[in-house]
């Protein structure tokens, strides 16, 4: 098998697996219960919070533990909830996970255009944040593109419209939410650096168990609960914690981290291979994304005219796996919304895959899928 289909799913890393497995039976206990042995419990659920907080350049108690990234993703709006106005204009960026685009669809929300190759417009952005925005969400990586937005900018904006709001006596708050959930692997973030109020983080993409993220709350912003129970996580998210999980997640994110820079070189190297491959092919690869700013392990490609689909299901056969854009969008059969919003015309769109690759792939790897795709294509054309 040779899997590219990282940016969908990780497998969970050893470290990470060997992590969690005391918490499934031995030391099964809930962190909230009384006697010692739970209390150890407590004691580590704890330790691997502060980890991953570190991981960010956050404090243990400004991160709040979810069930992923989707419901980081739908917690993060409630901030909105709290501020003066009660209907505040939303941005994001039109190329935003489902998660976001389906919580937006709740607010008078704007959309902030990309370029082609998926970075968002700074000129249109500055237009759009007006004094009644509220809320901002840009994803740190797209998670079809790779493409890394430029956060650090779009904070300093977000800076001068609040000292601007200070000085008008304006009461509105504005608050800065990412989506970072693509990115822990390979980008150091700091959420002091990003400028953000609020980050996403997912276990499920840096080699972590799924069904676990992470959201980061800084000092500024007031939260409401969207499950309520117990008080567990501050009172933000009811339900016996995910001990493993959690668990899991930290020593897959710590070791992540460590490994950032060795990882990028294995991924150039390998994206490097890849693509000498895909230019062989009778129809010429475009190759999409920013050709800088982008996330080393993704080559999301385009061959015009060729029907992607069924070059997937060819593929199979050989036991290489990939997608044609974000596993939820694909499987509900949906032409990919980033890729209609970085201006792919229809024929582009429905030749695009998206190639994401890991830790796992070697070299070897990346010539034989190359030489698989481009067959794949040839096979495709001969139909015709
Ligand atoms: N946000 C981004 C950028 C993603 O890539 C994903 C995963 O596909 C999600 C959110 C949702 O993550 P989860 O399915 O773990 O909730």
């Amino acid at each position: 098998m040779i899997y590219l289909d990282y940016a969908s799913a990780t497998p969970v890393s050893k470290t990470a697996k060997t992590a969690m497995e005391p918490y499934f039976s031995e030391k099964f206990f809930n962190p909230s219960s009384p006697y010692l042995a739970a209390k150890h419990v407590r004691e580590d659920y704890e330790t691997a919070k502060a980890a991953l907080a570190h991981a960010i350049g956050a404090k243990v108690d400004d991160v709040i533990v979810t069930s992923g990234a989707t419901e980081a993703n739908n917690l993060a709006f409630s901030a909105t909830d709290v501020v003066i106005d009660k209907s505040p204009k939303i941005l994001v960026a039109e190329t935003e996970h489902a998660s976001i685009l389906e919580m937006s669809k709740n607010y008078h929300t704007e959309f902030i255009q990309v370029d082609h190759t998926g970075r968002i417009n700074l000129e249109d952005f500055k237009a759009k944040l007006t004094e009644d925005v509220g809320f901002v969400s840009i994803a740190l990586v797209n998670n079809e593109l790779g493409t890394i937005q430029p956060l650090a900018e779009i904070a300093e904006l977000i800076k001068a419209e609040r000292e601007r709001r200070l000085k008008n006596d304006s009461k509105l708050s504005l608050f800065f939410h990412s989506d970072a959930s693509q990115a822990l692997s390979l980008i150091p973030i700091s959420v002091a650096r990003l400028g953000v109020d609020l980050l996403t983080l997912g276990s499920a993409k840096v080699y972590g168990p799924k069904g676990i993220g992470a959201l980061y709350q800084g000092h500024r912003v007031k939260l409401r609960p969207i499950i309520s129970g117990g008080g567990q996580e501050k009172g933000l998210r009811s339900g016996t914690e995910n001990v493993p999980g959690l668990i899991g997640f930290a020593a897959a994110a710590k070791e992540a981290v460590a490994h950032q820079n060795g990882a990028r070189k294995h991924y150039e190297n390998l994206r490097g291979i890849l693509k000498t491959e895909l230019e062989k092919s009778p129809i010429s690869p475009i190759f999409l994304g920013h050709p800088k700013h982008q996330l080393a392990n993704f080559c999301p490609v385009s061959f015009p005219g060729i029907d992607a689909e069924r070059v997937i299901y060819q593929l199979e056969t050989d036991e290489i796996y990939l997608s044609t854009g974000a596993a939820c969008a694909a499987s509900k059969g949906q032409k990919s919304h980033v890729l209609k919003a970085i201006g792919l015309s229809d024929e582009e769109i429905a030749g695009s895959l998206r190639i994401s690759l890991g830790l796992q792939n070697t070299d070897e790897d990346m010539k034989i899928a190359g030489q698989k795709i481009v067959a794949a294509i040839k096979k495709e054309l001969a139909l015709r």
